[in-house]
């Protein structure tokens, strides 16, 4: 039987990294795979999250099973986090799941069992995994245009237009905040037009947030997805702890539905925590805990919010000096979106062979599409990037 597997396309980021390690240049600089990266290149454990861990190890009992559904305060708290006061809590039906990813699996997996029809439409481009977990579970699914490479900015008469053309009951996955991997966001007023679209074409939202609090902010990263939720009969939403907790590894994320209560949400709750059962029954329960145990005690709470914040205006800065940089030595307005841009993500808008002269010839490592990870650059390193952009752009 293994011998007719069907061999599995590399994964373009994880390829990158390899020949990262194996370059001998010291000068080299990694922009490619999607983790925080402090000014040292190190990706930190958070100080609330350490000091949760430590009353963790003290106080925990037992390691038994918890909930099907996740731990009830853990599954408030990311509610509160993520809807603020936008909904009830009663409309929002909502399970833990291992990381974000595993929220996105399910919330089609939802899609699937609820409306198996429905043909889901992502933006183009998007994060690389949701197009090839559609692929993989055989849900239908198409492009809206999204960005336009040539000024770094959405192209938002692309993506109306586009999802004009979507039936009735299709499902629209939309970015939260920060997308990955343009950079580039919707405004507040484009998403009331979103949610225009979606309520006048009976479309389905379903919001991906991997980054709250890496863009402009824990609340106002959270404008979309909130004004979805309120205003839109249904919702999914698919949210990641691995970010702004910097949990990477101990896969937390949640996956809500949103609805207008009764009986509706409890039949949602009951399929969400069927789908977990199906899936891999009991979700992950350490950091969901420490998230839980950091969001409802206030000091960890604001010392989190602190550091949250020391990142997020970390990589504002390192977006503004590049954004400066280039704009000095290219003699244009060209790259001025990076400083427009918001998250740890922009694309350049350079081509494939572009990006591959900069690693060659200058041993920086950003991905083929030209994304490339803000928090992998730092002070010193931002004016090297800025010259060879400057350099592979010029000539
Ligand atoms: N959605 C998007 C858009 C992402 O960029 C990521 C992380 N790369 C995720 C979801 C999921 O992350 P994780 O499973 O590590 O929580």
């Amino acid at each position: 039987m293994f011998s007719a597997l069907p061999d599995q396309p590399e994964d373009k980021i994880l390829k990158l990294m390899q020949m990262f390690r194996e370059d001998p240049r010291e000068q080299k600089i990694d922009l490619g795979v999607g983790v925080y990266k402090d000014p040292d290149g190190k990706t930190p454990i958070m100080r609330a999250v350490k000091a949760a861990e430590k009353t963790l190890w003290e106080t925990e009992t037992t390691k038994s099973y918890v909930a099907l559904a996740g731990a009830p305060e853990f599954n408030d708290a990311m509610v509160a986090l993520v809807l603020g006061d936008a909904v009830p809590r009663a409309e929002a039906a909502c399970v833990a799941t291992p990381g974000g990813t595993g929220a996105v699996r399910q919330g089609f997996d939802l899609v699937k069992l609820g409306r198996a029809d429905a043909t889901v439409w992502y933006s183009s481009p998007t994060w690389g995994n949701h197009v090839s977990i559609l692929k993989h579970m055989n849900v239908a699914h198409k492009p809206y245009r999204y960005f336009d490479a040539a000024t770094g900015e959405v192209d938002f008469v692309g993506m109306i237009a586009d999802l004009a053309t979507a039936l009735p009951g299709d499902v629209v996955l939309l970015h939260g905040c920060c997308h990955n991997p343009t950079g580039a966001n919707l405004t507040h007023a484009q998403w009331r037009q979103v949610v225009e679209l979606l309520n006048e074409r009976d479309l389905i939202p379903m919001i991906d947030i991997a980054y709250q609090g890496f863009g402009d902010g824990l609340e106002e990263d959270a404008f979309g997805v909130r004004l979805v939720a309120a205003e839109c009969p249904e919702t999914l939403i698919a949210a990641s702890c691995s970010k702004n907790f910097g949990v990477y590894r101990e896969r937390t994320g949640a996956l809500m539905a949103v609805s207008r209560g009764g009986a509706d949400t409890v039949r949602a709750q009951k399929s969400l925590a069927y789908l977990n059962r199906q899936n891999f029954s009991f979700p992950p329960d350490h950091g969901a805990r420490l998230v839980s145990m950091i969001l409802t005690d206030e000091a960890l709470k604001a010392d989190w919010m602190a550091e949250l914040e020391e990142v997020r205006t970390g990589m504002l800065a390192l977006r503004e000096q590049l954004a400066a940089e280039l704009k000095r030595l290219t003699n244009s307005d060209r790259f001025d979106f990076i400083a427009r841009h918001r998250g740890m993500f922009s694309m350049l808008g350079l081509s494939s062979e572009e990006m591959d002269v900069l690693r060659e010839s200058h041993g920086i490592y950003g991905v083929s599409d030209s994304r490339i990870n803000i928090a992998g650059l730092n002070s010193r390193t931002v004016p090297l990037l800025a010259k060879a952009v400057a350099e592979v752009v010029g000539g």
